[in-house]
């Protein structure tokens, strides 16, 4: 058992303004707990957080500053935890602090730069390292991930990938045993074999609680995410399984809501805005009070579902973020004073072995068995019917065997039946008697009997030929060895062929080598399974459905509409990035493929001079009827320290192509998170025009309702030479009455077309129907209002809309 108090550190984010920087300091002279101190400035001091004080103190195990790496983040908190659960203690880290503080960035990553990655995919691939070494154990990894948002839970990885809204996925409830023990009912576990297949699963549940967010649950401040790696691992033939969990916690935003009009008392009396981390204060308060014997955990699911991480079989860590600037010094302070009671928790974690049931029923069904044979020998008990003839060729098979196992000491056990052990003696005899009928002319022997006989059978000749039989025996194990080698090859030459038809994805243009050379560990990476394959494939269609499976259904108006809308958005800039960094990843990738499929030819070509030295040096001996040299052949010598020297250099190419394949894995994922995010909000912004379009019937009065493209500030310039071109036309129809701007003289007669065909429809129909006539209709509209904007030079009535 462990006993351990919760582990606590900070995490600074870094600020916008860097002259917020006086607002606190970091003390790490006292080498032991460093601590951090808030400093309030005066005007807030003697303002609203009125309380005499200037500044607060706090200590933590660590404080990470606003220049701190991801890295260092990773090596620092979460490697100890994870090296905990992978020796069977259950491990917990959680992310605490006000929204927009970096709890997101820290447990799962920034959404840009693969360096950006959080602990979760770090932690992925340093569970998954560490079990590809252990070749003692058999591991088995689950991954889970569940949201928490008002009381219900969800879950993430909702294998139907249909939610729109959070209602749509699955509905996780918990439930109690008799011993207190939480199970929760509806969420799915996912076997995940590999790292890639792990983070497939990080990447579906990430879109799916993206996807589900709707700007009137703001899942993502407002709700607590939880992603569990469930692990097991069991010693081969044992009946005895280590389980262990490992929580990673993205909490709500911890920010309060003050109490109006108590001055002074801002700081103590404020309240969560979310019930749920009112509820965790209430159990962490509750723990860090001694004698308590009641402690909450049942309000809310949240404390329920994480019971064990609190005060009970866990290694917890928190990490509270923070983001030190001005306006949120009160949230901050209480981010640090939450985590002083934290720390004072005291946990005790065990190992969480157990037995597997259906191992122990095979292990006792064994015993009982051989327990009865047992009791029918010593009573005597006999059994007269015949043996069956599936037991007579069970038999036969266990004597055949038994004689070719060259153990001396190997025993052929047939139970305590008495016609067994009759039957195994007949079945030795006939086989004696028939190999004294038809015994083998044996060459070696007789040969070995005739010299015996010629002479007396002196040392030196007995010496003399059991180095021929050596010498016999090693040129019989050459040839096996280049049989073997030739079949090898042919094997293989058919492998890859049906590879190249089996593997579309991964043929021709991929840069991973298809295989290691002997004596290299395969990865599974590079090699996976069939199921993994498909696993791996379906979570990748189900983002790329999402991704385009609208689109397929989009009118040409939309479809327009869409280019325009992605070529603006903010988000774009960073998908172009990622798309030229995948490029480059790419192609490195596929310089270092090339470069290991020579060093693999290399190292063929090495081994196969090798062997023909090795038969040369044999055929000489022969030869000159001498044994095998046994002074080092040098020409040898050097073929063999220019293998060695080649695997070196593979294997490190080797490593260097598989964390190549994880970042271009991982840029792929981000990049297809970025694009269903573009599309989610590209269907919200249409949806929202389709509709003001509709409310808003007299076109001017749309004029000041129409959003423009989000957008990036030098995005505005090339719309407007885009959309000039066209906007004169759809002008002229759309806008009826003779308006200050407008100078056309069609405008009486064909303006009202537009307002006509949209007010014949019915109103369910207008948003998102991939109608293409309504689409082109609110294309054009919203073309000519960019236009009008434009040309109108009114910036100060384009209303902002929000970036991401
Ligand atoms: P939270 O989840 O606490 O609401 P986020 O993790 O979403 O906050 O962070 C808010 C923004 O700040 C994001 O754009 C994120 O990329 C950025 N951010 C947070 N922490 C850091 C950091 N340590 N370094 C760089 N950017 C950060
Ligand atoms: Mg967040």
């Amino acid at each position: 058992m462990v006993k351990q108090t919760i582990q606590i550190f900070a995490r600074v984010k870094p600020t916008v303004r860097k002259q917020q920087q006086g607002i606190y300091s970091i003390d790490e002279d006292e080498k032991l707990t460093p601590s951090l101190e808030i400093i309030l400035p005066r005007d807030l001091a003697d303002g609203f957080v009125n309380n005499k004080r200037e500044s607060y103190k706090f200590k933590f195990q660590r404080i990470f500053d606003q220049d701190a790496k991801q890295e260092a983040i990773f090596e620092n908190i979460a490697k100890p935890v994870a090296e905990s659960v992978l020796a069977g203690y259950n491990g917990t880290i959680f992310a605490y602090g006000q929204t927009s503080s970096g709890k997101t960035f820290t447990i799962t990553g920034g959404a840009e730069r693969y360096s950006d990655r959080g602990i979760i995919p770090r932690t992925l691939s340093y569970i998954f390292e560490q079990l590809q070494k252990d070749s003692s154990k058999i591991y088995t990894t689950h991954i889970s991930y569940l949201e928490i948002y008002n009381e219900c839970g969800y879950d993430l990885l909702d294998p139907r990938h249909e939610a729109s809204t959070l209602e749509d996925l699955p509905k996780v409830t918990v439930l109690e045993d008799p011993d207190q023990n939480i199970h929760l009912k509806n969420l799915s576990l996912h076997q995940a074999t590999t790292e890639e297949e792990a983070l497939n699963l990080l990447f579906l549940g990430d879109t799916n609680r993206m996807i589900a967010e709707t700007p009137m649950n703001q899942a993502s401040t407002r709700s607590h995410c939880i992603f569990t790696i469930h692990l097991s691992s069991k010693e081969p033939g044992s009946a005895t399984v280590r389980r262990a969990k490992l929580h990673l916690v993205d909490l709500a935003g911890s920010e309060r809501v003050a109490k109006t009009g108590v001055g002074g008392q801002l700081l103590t009396e404020a309240k969560y805005i979310n019930l749920s981390l009112h509820y965790l204060e209430q159990v962490i308060v509750a723990l860090s009070e001694k004698h308590r014997s009641h402690i909450p955990y049942r309000n809310s699911m949240m404390t329920s579902v994480l019971r064990d991480s609190l005060g009970g079989n866990c290694m917890t860590t928190m990490i509270a973020t923070l983001s030190l600037e001005k306006r949120n010094i009160d949230e901050s302070i209480s981010t640090c004073r939450f985590a002083q009671r934290v720390a004072l928790i005291r946990n005790e974690a065990v190992l969480n072995e157990e037995i597997d049931p259906r191992l122990m029923i095979l292990r006792l069904q064994k015993e009982i068995q051989e327990l009865k044979d047992e009791l029918a020998l010593v009573t005597g008990e006999q059994r007269t019917e015949a043996l069956t003839e599936a037991e007579l060729l069970q038999l036969e098979k266990l004597i055949t065997s038994f004689l070719e196992d060259q153990d001396p000491e190997s025993k052929l056990e047939v139970g305590a039946d008495m016609r067994k052990i009759h039957h195994c003696f007949h079945y030795l005899k006939k086989l004696l008697t028939d190999k004294k009928i038809h015994g083998p002319s044996r060459a070696p022997f007789s040969e070995v009997k005739d010299q015996v006989n010629q002479g007396p059978s002196t040392e030196e000749e007995y010496k003399k030929l059991r180095e021929i039989l050596q010498q016999r025996d090693n040129e019989i194990n050459i040839l096996v060895n280049m049989l073997k080698k030739e079949k090898k090859k042919a094997q293989d030459a058919l492998h890859s062929s049906s590879m190249d038809r089996g593997e579309p994805r991964r043929s021709q243009s991929s840069p991973f080598p298809p295989g290691n050379p002997e004596g290299l560990r395969t990865l599974p990476l590079s090699a996976p399974t069939q199921a993994q394959d498909s696993s791996v494939i379906q979570y990748r269609s189900s983002l790329l459905h999402r991704k385009t499976g609208v689109r397929e259904e989009m009118s040409l108006g939309r479809q327009e509409a869409f280019e325009i809308f992605k070529r603006d958005h903010a988000d774009s800039v960073t998908i172009e990035d990622n798309k030229q960094i995948l490029k480059q990843r790419f192609s490195e990738a596929k310089a270092l493929g090339e470069s290991i499929n020579e060093a693999r030819r290399k190292i063929g070509r090495l081994k196969e001079e090798i062997t023909q030295r090795h038969v040369q040096q044999v055929a000489l001996g022969i030869s000159e009827n001498t044994t095998v040299p046994s002074a080092p052949d040098p020409m040898e010598e050097k073929l063999r320290s220019q293998l060695e020297e080649e695997k070196t250099r593979y294997k490190t190419m080797f490593m260097r192509l598989k964390a190549l394949k994880v970042e271009i894995e991982h840029l792929q994922l981000l990049m297809d998170k970025a694009k269903v995010k573009l599309q989610k909000e590209f269907d919200a912004w249409w949806a929202e025009e389709a509709t003001s379009l509709q409310v808003n019937s007299p076109p001017v009065n749309l004029f000041n309702h129409v959003k423009p493209f989000p957008q990036t500030p030098e995005s505005q310039h090339k719309r407007s030479q885009l959309l000039s071109n066209q906007s004169d036309v759809y002008t002229r129809k759309i806008l009826p009455s003779p308006g200050p701007l407008l100078h056309s003289q069609e405008q009486s007669s064909t303006g009202t077309r537009l307002e006509d065909s949209i007010a014949k429809r019915p109103v369910s129909s207008v948003p998102l129907t991939g109608d293409s006539q309504t689409d082109s209709d609110i294309l054009a509209f919203i073309k000519a209002r960019q236009s009008i904007l434009q040309r109108t030079d009114r910036p100060s009535s384009l209303p902002s809309f929000p970036s991401t």
